[in-house]
């Protein structure tokens, strides 16, 4: 038996950092370290092996989307002031190089999360072992 949330709720719940699978909350120990499990329905977050990956690429993209924006941004404001500098612009771009991937991370991890469960809904053996560690 294989079963999922909507694909809006999914996403929503990954969208603020909580479990894909039951919108619980608290499933990070620390900003950067991910529980195993979840604390309330017992999802098992890393499904496979490099399952993670994907959370790579999400927080890279929203990395390059917001430098992309910065970018444009500063070609409109360039286009109206044609003796804007570029050093501003420069030191924006570096502190979101620096800053953006360390605070996007947790979320990248949980939107990926519901991505796959959407994706990839529980298999019956998935749902048997998190019904082991469910705490509720
Ligand atoms: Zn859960």
């Amino acid at each position: 038996m294989k079963t999922k949330p909507p694909w809006g709720r999914l996403l929503w719940r990954g969208i603020r950092k909580r479990c894909p699978n039951c919108g619980a909350g608290h499933v990070y120990e620390t900003w950067f370290r991910m529980l195993d499990r979840c604390p309330q329905c017992g999802l098992k977050f890393e499904r496979d092996p490099g399952f993670f990956v994907g959370a790579y690429l999400i927080n890279f993209a929203i990395s390059i989307v917001l430098l992309f924006l910065l970018c444009m941004g500063f070609v409109a404001w360039k286009a109206t002031h044609a003796e804007a500098g570029a050093a501003v612009p420069l030191v924006i771009g570096v502190v979101i190089g620096v800053l953006a991937p360390p605070f996007f991370y947790p979320f990248a991890r949980t939107v990926w999360s519901a991505i796959d469960l959407g994706m990839t809904p529980l298999e019956a053996a998935e749902l048997a072992a998190a019904a082991e560690h469910r705490h509720c």
